[in-house]
């Protein structure tokens, strides 16, 4: 469905407050609040966000007073004859709709505060993976924080506030204990005092940007010194940014979700596909390679399953490549669905996707594979001829000493063909 087809308002207002009201039912979902009179495109969105335990909200309707919503979407006109309607609620990424896709419709989108510019008639299968990946990041994966800081009351201070905001803090007192800590908890953000005990907070941001492996990692300066020199050598060594302690600690929450957020988008654009936001082929094996060193030396099992959408190419050729794109996302995001903390979902290659399991045995796989299978062929793809179903195949492997990580994608292929020959639809493992 697209939501600027015809009148967006027309006569759908009780079609769209059945589908959004439903959402009143859990106070503590995580929501999305749609500033916007588009029935069409309030029902659809909340038809793809609702599977996943999201809900949509619209209009000037009652909201859920628990917490503020992940995303707010607001016409880019309307955004701008109400400034302050953006940061109304704490923190929601705010995503404006936008009737062009130039410089200047970006331009103004930014002067709101928005994140992100989406052109009418919205796709809103693309705008529910966008709110997907913002709530599964959110919620999921929080961010992880490393603070060196040798006073305990500050560190205590810091710890408890970015906790508060859903981060994961680590404390590290003393700077001996920081390699240790960087290589078992990989912090997304580091924040340094400059005064420490046995060296500077601006030597250890140097030794910590002597490997490649931390060179994208933000760093944040915290000083209780305000002299221009102490901040120009901080920017010097490698800093993204410099906090006084006396004046500017408000912002230390914010400084950090900012530079962890962009952080994560900038690794997604390099590891993610673009049309599903799955991790793409190189980074799924990169991930296989690691987990099985991971799984060799603590002997707990690891599977991995490669799934291939069935007869996908006679889907494009009756339906179209955009509705073919479609299914493919709708399966990236039923495998979203089912993702564990641990799992590790890639899309790894036209129409094959990849799961790698950690501690998951072969049965265990191919028991989730079915259930996952399930769910796909119940969903009901849309095409302007008409609608259809689709179905995956899979093979599922468990790790077994192999040499090398080739042999592994090697026997959960071959399992893979097995179901392709016994006639499709169906999990081997
Ligand atoms: P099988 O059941 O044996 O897997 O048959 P199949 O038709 O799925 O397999 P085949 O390998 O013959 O065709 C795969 C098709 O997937 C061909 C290719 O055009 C299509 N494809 C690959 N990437 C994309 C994509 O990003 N979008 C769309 N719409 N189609 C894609
Ligand atoms: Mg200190
Ligand atoms: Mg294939
Ligand atoms: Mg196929």
């Amino acid at each position: 469905m697209r939501s600027g087809d015809g009148n967006p308002n027309q006569g759908a207002d009780s079609a769209f407050s059945a589908e959004v009201e439903e959402g009143r039912a859990c106070d503590s979902d995580p929501w999305v609040w749609l500033e916007e009179d588009q029935a069409q495109l309030a029902a659809s969105l909340a038809a793809h966000l609702r599977p996943h335990g999201v809900q949509v909200f619209a209009g000037n309707g009652p909201r859920p007073a628990l917490q503020p919503p992940t995303a707010v979407l607001i016409d880019l006109d309307k955004a701008e004859s109400r400034p302050g309607i953006l940061h109304q609620a704490s923190n929601p990424t705010a995503l404006v709709l936008a009737s062009e896709d130039d410089l200047q419709s970006r331009l103004r989108a930014v002067r709101c505060g928005a994140e992100g510019l989406y052109v009418k008639p919205v796709d809103p299968s693309l705008l529910a993976d966008r709110i997907l990946r913002l709530t599964h990041e959110a919620l999921l994966t929080p961010y992880r924080v490393l603070i060196v800081e040798d006073d305990e009351d500050f560190a205590a201070w810091a710890v408890a506030n970015l906790e508060l905001d859903g981060m994961r803090v680590e404390w590290v007192a003393d700077p001996k204990d920081l390699l240790g800590v960087l290589d078992s908890f990989r912090p997304e953000v580091i924040v340094l005092d400059v005064e420490l005990p046995t060296c500077s907070g601006l030597e250890l941001a140097r030794v910590i940007r002597q490997g490649d492996a931390y060179l994208g990692v933000p760093i944040l300066f915290l000083s209780g010194s305000s002299a221009s020199n102490v901040q120009h050598r901080a920017l010097r060594s490698g800093a993204d940014a410099y906090l006084n302690k006396s004046t500017d600690l408000a912002h230390l929450v914010e400084s950090v979700r900012i530079r962890a957020a962009r952080g994560r988008r900038v690794r997604a654009a390099m590891t993610r596909d673009s049309l599903t936001g799955l991790l793409n082929h190189s980074c799924t094996v990169e991930n296989l390679k690691r987990e099985s060193m991971v799984a060799k030396r603590n002997g707990r099992p690891l599977s991995f399953a490669m799934l291939d959408i069935d007869h996908f190419k006679s889907i494009n050729d009756k339906y179209g490549h955009r509705t073919g794109d479609q299914v493919l996302r709708s399966l990236a995001r039923v495998l979203i669905g089912r993702l564990r903390g641990a799992d590790l979902i890639g899309r790894y290659g036209g129409e094959e996707f990849a799961l790698i399991l950690p501690g998951a045995s072969k049965e265990d796989g191919v028991g989730l594979l079915e259930e996952l299978r399930v769910e796909f062929n119940a969903l009901e793809h849309g095409g302007p001829h008409g609608s259809f179903r689709a179905t995956f195949s899979a093979g599922v492997a468990q790790w077994d000493n192999y040499d090398e990580c080739g042999q592994f994608i090697e026997a959960a292929d071959q399992m893979l063909y097995r179901a392709k020959a016994k006639g499709r639809n169906r999990v081997m493992g």
